[in-house]
C-alpha cells in the first residue's frame, strides 16, 4: 500500500471539488457533527470512490467508533476498522493485547503504516538518540487551537488551566465547530508526516507555518482525534504503554500474524492450537530477540523494514550494533552487602570494580575517525566533552579502527590528582563546550568494550571484553584509565576493597561476573552486575529516584517556600506516577529555596489523570512531574495511603518509604526514568526476606 493512496473518506474531497460534491444530504450529516454517526459518514464519503471500495456490512469493516481491538477472538481483518490498502485511521490504543491486535491488522492490511504507527504510539518522530523535537510550545499549541476553532486565546488558556489537559479542551472546542466541508479524514501516515514536517521547520516564519499545519490537522479531526493529536503535539500522548510494552506488542503481533504473507494471508494466528502457556513462552522468546536487537540498534527506521521483510528471527543478522548509534547501557541490581554478592554469584568467577560517581559516557569511535559520546539515556553528549575527544588519539592503540567503549566520566582535580564529587561535574556546561574554557576537568574510567573493529562484543564474556579493552588502549593518568578492579572471592579482601573505594571518593563497588553468564546484557536490568554501595549498609539497599508531583506549604521557618513534597515512583506498564511518600527532611535552606523557585513554575490546577494518590495525602499544590530526586529511606512498609506498586505485593495496599531523606536532584533522569513500581516492590520483598531470615543490619553480615 502506498501512503499516498487516497483514503476512502478522502474520496469526497479529493476526487473532485468539495463544493460540487457536498450534497444536501451529506451536508446535513457532516454539519451534524455527530460522533455517533460514523458509519453513515463513511458511507457517504465512500461513494466518492465508487461502490467497489466502499466498506459494506458484509465486509464487516467497523466504523471507527465501534473499533475494539481488545475484543476476545479478535480477527485482524474482519474486526479492523479499515480495509486493505487503505491508510489506517489515527488510532487509540490501550494495552499490549489491544495494541498487538491493532498491529496485526496493520501488518496484514497496510504494512507500510507499521513504522508510523509505532512512532505515533511512542509519541516519537524518530530514534530517540537523534533528539528530533516538534519545537511547539504550549502557547503556540493553544494559539493553533484558538485559531482553528475561532475561540479566544484567553478562553482556551483558562480552560486548559482548569482542565489540566489541552487535548480535552481541543476536543470540546472542536465539537462546537460547525463545518461546511469536512476535510479529508486523518490517516496514521498523514499525521506522522505532518508531525515530521513540523519538526523540520526552522527559521523566521517557522512558528506561523507550524501553526498552519496544526490547524490543518485539527480541522480534519473526527471523533476524539483532536484530543490525541493535541496531546501528541504537546509530547503528552500517554497511551498507557511505555516503550518496552510497545516492543512486546510488536513482537506479539509479528509472531501471531507473520508479515510479508501477501493478501489474502495464509496465517492469521500462528499461535492457534498452542496451549496458553507455550504460546506465552514462544511469544516471550521472540520478544527478547526484538528487545535485544532494539537495544543494539535503537532505531525503528532500520528495524521495522527488516522485521517486515525478513521476519523477527532474522533481525539480529541484519540490525547490528553500529558505532555512532548509542546502545542501551547495561544496568546493575542493587545488593545489600558482600554476603548477598557471595550468595548470588556462588561459584561463578567475578570481578569487583570501583563504582565511580560521575556520568556514564559511551564513547564511540567511528571508522572515519569521528568520536561521539552518549549519555546513559542515549543523549548525544559529544559537544559536552571536547576534552575527552581530543585525548582519544593519544590513548587509542593503532590497532583500533572502530570501537564502542563503556566508561564513567568523573570530575578530576588536576592539582591534587584526585576524584571530585559528582556535584562538581554537574556544574560543567552541557553543550557546545569550548575546550579552552573548561574549568571542571574529567578523567575517563573505562570499564567495558562493546564493539571492536567491525565486531560486536556484547555476546562475549566480560573477561574477553576486558582483555580486549586493556589491549586496545593505554592509560594516561588523570585522563583515561581503566576502572580499578580486583578479581577475588575472599570476603575480607572484597570488604577491604569496598572501604578503599569509598576512601578514594567512589560510591562503592560494581561486582560483575567474568566468564559464565557474563555477556553485556542490555534488554533487562541484569543480575550479572551487582552494585554494592557503602550507603546500602545503612538504608534499604539502594537509594531511589522519585518524581516530585506535589508540595505542601511551609510553616514556621519554612513559610514562603514549600516545606514538604509528595513523591511518586513511575509505573512504566500503566504509564502512571504512583505516590510513594511525603518528604520533608534532608533539605538545606538553599535546597528549599531552589526547589520553590523551580517548582512554582510547574504548578497544576489539579492532578494529572495519570497520578495515583489517596485523598488523605493530597498536597497543597499539585506539580507537573518534571523533576527527579534521589532519595534515601530507612525502610519500606505496606500502606493504605500510598499507591506505589499497588497490587504487586498486596492486592489493596501500596508501598511507602519510611523516613525518606532528600539527597540530590537527578538532572540526568527524566520523570519516566524514575524508580518503577516493580523496583519498589522488589526492594520491599528483599527487605522482608532479610527480616524473615532474622538477619540484622550487622556489618559482619555484609562483609
Ligand atoms: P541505574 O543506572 O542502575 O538505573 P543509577 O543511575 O542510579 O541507576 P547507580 O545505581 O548509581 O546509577 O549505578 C549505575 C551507574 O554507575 C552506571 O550507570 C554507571 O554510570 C556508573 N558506574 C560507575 N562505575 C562503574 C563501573 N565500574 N561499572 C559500571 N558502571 C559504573
Amino acid at each position: 500500500m502506498s501512503l499516498l493512496r487516497v483514503p476512502v473518506q478522502n474520496g469526497v474531497q479529493e476526487a473532485d471539488s468539495p463544493i460540487k460534491k457536498v450534497t444536501k444530504r451529506s451536508r446535513q450529516i457532516l454539519d451534524s457533527d455527530d460522533d455517533e454517526a460514523p458509519v453513515v459518514k463513511e458511507q457517504v464519503a465512500a461513494k466518492g470512490q465508487g461502490d467497489k471500495e466502499a466498506p459494506s456490512k458484509t465486509e464487516k469493516v467497523k466504523g471507527q467508533t465501534d473499533y475494539d481491538p481488545s475484543r476476545p477472538g479478535y480477527h485482524p481483518i474482519d474486526h479492523a476498522c479499515w480495509k486493505q490498502a487503505i491508510p489506517m485511521s489515527f488510532p487509540r490504543l490501550r494495552n499490549i493485547e489491544t495494541l498487538s491486535n491493532l498491529l496485526r491488522s496493520v501488518l496484514l492490511l497496510s504494512p507500510d503504516d507499521l513504522l508510523c504507527c509505532v512512532y505515533l504510539c511512542l509519541n516519537q518522530l524518530g530514534p530517540a538518540y537523534l533528539g528530533m523535537e516538534l519545537g511547539v510550545g504550549e502557547t503556540v499549541l493553544m494559539k493553533a487551537v484558538a485559531q482553528a476553532t475561532g475561540r479566544q486565546l484567553d478562553k482556551i488558556k483558562a480552560e486548559a488551566q482548569e482542565k489540566g489537559d489541552l487535548g480535552l479542551v481541543a476536543e470540546s472546542s472542536r465539537s462546537n465547530q460547525r463545518m461546511m466541508f469536512q476535510p479529508a479524514s486523518l490517516t496514521a501516515g498523514g499525521v506522522f508526516r505532518k508531525l515530521k514536517e513540523i519538526a523540520s521547520m526552522s527559521g523566521n516564519s517557522a512558528m506561523n507555518k507550524k501553526i498552519d499545519i496544526i490547524k490543518g490537522l485539527f480541522v480534519a479531526c473526527r471523533f476524539s482525534e483532536a484530543r490525541y493529536i493535541v496531546r501528541s503535539l504537546a509530547g503528552k500522548l500517554r497511551i498507557g504503554l511505555a516503550e518496552q510494552s510497545v516492543l512486546s506488542a510488536l513482537s506479539q503481533a509479528v509472531c501471531l500474524t507473520p508479515p510479508g504473507q501477501g493478501f489474502p494471508p495464509a496465517v492469521i494466528d500462528a499461535g492457534k492450537g498452542m496451549s496458553a502457556e507455550s504460546r506465552r513462552a514462544w511469544i516471550e522468546e521472540k520478544s527478547l530477540i526484538l528487545k535485544q536487537t532494539y537495544c543494539e540498534m535503537p532505531n525503528y527506521d532500520v528495524l521495522i523494514p527488516v522485521l517486515l521483510k525478513e521476519g523477527i528471527d532474522q533481525l539480529p543478522n541484519h540490525c547490528k550494533l553500529t558505532p555512532g548509534v548509542p546502545l542501551r547501557p547495561m544496568l546493575a541490581h542493587p545488593t545489600k552487602g558482600v554476603g548477598e554478592v557471595m550468595k548470588k554469584f556462588d561459584e561463578a568467577a567475578f570481578t569487583c570494580e570501583y563504582k565511580y560517581d560521575g556520568e556514564r559516557a559511551q564513547i564511540h569511535i567511528l571508522e572515519s575517525g569521528e568520536v561521539r559520546i552518549f549519555s546513559r539515556n542515549q543523549e548525544d553528549n559529544t559537544s559536552k566533552y571536547p576534552d575527552i575527544i581530543s585525548r582519544i588519539p593519544k590513548v587509542k592503540k593503532d590497532s583500533v579502527v572502530s570501537c564502542v567503549l563503556d566508561s564513567e566520566a568523573v570530575a578530576w582535580d588536576r592539582e591534587k590528582k584526585q576524584i571530585q564529587p559528582f556535584q562538581v561535574l554537574t556544574t560543567r556546561k552541557r553543550k557546545d563546550v569550548d575546550a579552552s574554557e573548561i574549568k571542571v576537568q574529567v578523567c575517563v574510567y573505562a570499564f567495558d568494550l562493546l564493539y571492536l573493529n567491525g565486531e560486536s562484543l556484547v555476546r562475549q564474556p566480560l573477561c574477553r571484553r576486558r582483555a580486549l579493552l586493556r589491549e586496545s588502549f593505554s592509560e594516561v593518568e588523570g585522563e583515561f584509565v581503566f576502572a580499578r578492579s580486583i578479581d577475588s572471592d575472599n570476603t575480607d579482601t572484597i570488604a577491604e576493597f569496598l572501604e578503599q573505594s569509598v576512601r578514594d571518593s567512589c560510591e562503592g563497588l560494581m561486582v560483575k561476573t567474568l566468564e559464565k553468564d557474563a555477556t553485556y546484557e542490555i534488554a533487562k536490568r541484569s543480575h550479572n552486575w551487582l552494585k554494592l554501595k557503602k550507603d546500602y549498609l545503612e538504608g534499604v539497599g539502594d537509594t531511589v529516584d522519585l518524581c516530585v508531583i506535589g508540595a505542601y506549604l511551609g510553616k514556621g521557618k519554612r513559610t514562603g517556600t514549600y516545606g514538604g513534597f509528595l513523591l511518586a515512583c513511575y509505573d512504566d506498564e500503566n504509564e502512571e506516577f504512583q505516590s510513594v511518600c511525603k518528604i520533608g527532611t534532608g533539605f538545606k535552606d538553599e535546597d528549599l529555596e531552589q526547589h520553590y523557585k523551580f517548582l512554582k513554575d510547574h504548578i497544576l490546577p489539579k492532578p494529572r489523570a495519570y497520578y495515583r494518590f489517596d485523598q488523605s495525602a493530597e498536597p497543597d499544590v499539585w506539580l507537573d512531574a518534571v523533576q527527579v530526586w534521589e532519595v534515601k529511606c530507612a525502610d519500606l512498609s505496606l500502606s493504605p495511603v500510598y499507591k506505589a506498586a499497588m497490587g504487586m505485593v498486596d492486592p489493596e495496599k501500596g508501598i511507602s518509604l519510611r523516613f525518606p531523606r532528600f539527597l540530590r536532584i537527578r538532572d540526568d533522569k527524566k520523570p519516566e526514568d524514575a524508580t518503577t513500581g516493580a523496583q519498589i516492590a522488589d526492594l520491599y520483598k528483599k527487605q522482608q526476606q532479610i527480616q524473615n531470615q532474622g538477619e540484622k543490619a550487622d556489618p559482619e553480615d555484609y562483609y
